[in-house]
């Protein structure tokens, strides 16, 4: 059976790409009588907010879109997590790297745009000091050496059967988790996809350069491989990127102007975009 997700975080309102990814995932697993999963990316509370989260369902339900319970909310799902962490580290598979926090905290959310797998490396060769860690912030990063001495370079299938293989410099000492939270986007996002039994990830093509970490996190962990698809992007037509910050129209918006949700969302799965926008391949 397909199983997709639509995988927002809850820290602003969604537009028109957020509608294209759902639209996508929601017709992918309905025409093929498959389950449509929501989880909610609330892990960075800093940003997130609880109104958020019902303007993800609301605009969802405008769209016309429905899906498959539970939710899933990663902050209630620390435990999970841990246990991942845990048994990575049990391992050796993991070091703690005190580097600076605003890399870290960086790490928490998906890396739309280019993802940042450059670490020089500066904590990978410390003696483990429990004590420092005791005292100091500090992040947990993969061992990507160690990881691939166990496992291939991990391979991955985009929907329509194109094979695609993971590059080692595709492969950082991603962060895993940090002191005060308990699992970076790529380890959550696996974990979670596992557990709701997802077997196609639809998700922006902004997304794929995270495709060869959370493969390798699947096989080092013994969780299931799904099936991707990474879309093209949704943008204003001068190329600009919907993000929230440069102020995108919201669903919301788009819902208060007059525009039907049902009619959108017919649109966008036949490619086709309201006027100022275009898509971008990547
Ligand atoms: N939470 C991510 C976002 O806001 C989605 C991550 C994914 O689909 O893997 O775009």
């Amino acid at each position: 059976m397909i199983v997709t997700r639509f995988a927002p975080s809850p820290s602003g309102r969604l537009h028109l790409g957020h509608a294209f990814s759902a639209a996508i995932g929601h017709a992918k697993a309905r025409q093929a009588g498959g389950k449509f999963r929501l989880r909610i990316e609330d892990l960075d509370q800093t940003r997130c907010k609880p109104e958020f989260v019902a303007g993800i369902t609301e605009d969802l339900r405008w769209l016309g879109l429905d899906w498959d319970e539970p939710v899933l909310v990663q902050s209630q799902r620390t435990a999970a997590y841990q246990e991942a962490l845990d048994d990575l580290k049990a391992r050796g598979l993991v070091f703690a790297c005190f580097c600076t926090r605003a890399n870290i905290a960086q790490s928490l959310t998906a890396p739309h745009g280019d993802a940042a797998t450059s670490y020089p490396g500066t904590c990978r060769a410390l003696p483990d000091d429990p004590e420092r860690r005791a005292t100091s912030p500090h992040s947990w990063r993969l061992n990507s050496g160690k990881a691939l001495e166990l496992t291939e370079l991990p391979t991955w299938t985009e929907v329509g059967g194109k094979q695609f293989q993971a590059r080692a410099i595709d492969i950082g000492d991603a962060i895993l988790a940090r002191k005060d939270a308990p699992a970076s986007y790529h380890l959550s996002c696996v974990v979670d996809d596992a557990a709701s039994g997802v077997t196609l990830v639809v998700r922006g093509a902004d997304l794929r350069p995270s495709t060869p970490i959370q493969r390798l996190l699947q096989e080092l962990l013994g969780l299931p491989q799904p099936t991707y698809l990474h879309h093209p992007l949704v943008t204003h037509e001068d190329g600009r990127r919907l993000a929230k910050r440069e102020l995108a129209p919201t669903l919301a918006a788009m819902r208060e102007s007059g525009v039907d949700g049902l009619e959108l969302d017919a649109d966008l799965l036949a490619g086709k975009l309201p006027l100022g926008f275009t898509f971008r391949e990547g």
